[in-house]
């Protein structure tokens, strides 16, 4: 059984790798920031409550984070094991997570330099209704602006402008950086290069944990 977590900085490629890794093991891939994105979108007071914490590049606060996770956690689908994309960001949510007693197999550490993230950023494109990612560049959609999966229209993540990616960079290599430390005490932290395309970093992903590829 795989608990796994997909850690880096924003625009690392954790959600693409969690979604590889997600098919490729059967388990649910649980994004926080989809989570918020969606309670946004549907105006919940979670949602109000993140909103401003979330464009302007900040964490939302410890407490609302490791309530959602909490409930997500003890939902069917994650019984068989799960992967956390975004989750956590804080040395209070890693030591939240741990205290809800569930094991961590591993943590996927994706290194990608800033100018590289900036480049990720730039381009990524969401889909307005069904959340698929994408990027102008290296994972285009085969109509521009246009959802392979569903047909509906592509935007651009509000928190993806310029001034809002520096800040979000800021806030990971001060609050979120650290537990790279904290998890490589605890020996489960495993170093990944997260340059090159998603397949390479799928490979060396699936590498790491020890899963022989035939077909990826
Ligand atoms: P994160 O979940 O870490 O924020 P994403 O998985 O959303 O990152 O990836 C950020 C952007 O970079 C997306 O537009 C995605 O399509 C693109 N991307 C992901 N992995 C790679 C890669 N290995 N090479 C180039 N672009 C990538
Ligand atoms: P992401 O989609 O992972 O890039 O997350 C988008 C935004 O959601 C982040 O910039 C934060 O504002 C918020 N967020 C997601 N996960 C967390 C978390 N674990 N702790 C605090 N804020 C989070």
């Amino acid at each position: 059984m795989y608990n796994l977590i997909m850690f880096g900085p924003p625009g690392a490629g954790k959600g693409t790798q969690a979604k590889i890794i997600s098919k490729q093991f059967g388990i649910p891939a649980i994004s926080t920031g989809e989570m918020i994105r969606a309670a946004i979108k549907a105006s919940t007071p979670m949602g109000l409550a993140a909103k401003s914490y979330t464009e302007s590049g900040s964490l939302v606060p410890d407490e609302v984070v490791i309530g959602i996770i909490k409930e997500r956690l003890t939902e069917d689908d994650c019984k068989n094991g799960f992967i956390l994309d975004g989750f956590p960001r804080t040395i209070p949510q890693a030591e939240a997570l741990a205290s809800m007693g569930v094991e961590i197999t591993k943590v996927i550490s994706f290194e990608v330099s800033d100018k590289a993230i900036v480049d990720r950023m730039s381009g990524r494109r969401l889909c307005s209704a069904c959340s698929a990612s994408y990027h102008t560049v290296y994972a285009p959609s085969a109509e521009e602006g246009k959802c392979d999966a569903c047909g509906s229209e592509l935007i651009i993540r509000k928190d993806d402008r310029k001034d809002v990616v520096e800040s979000r960079l800021l806030t990971y290599h001060r609050e979120t950086e650290p537990l790279k430390e904290f998890y490589s005490k605890l020996n489960l932290l495993v170093v990944v290069d997260g340059e090159g395309t998603v397949e390479d970093v799928s490979k060396r992903a699936l590498e790491a944990l020890g899963v022989v590829l035939h077909n990826v």
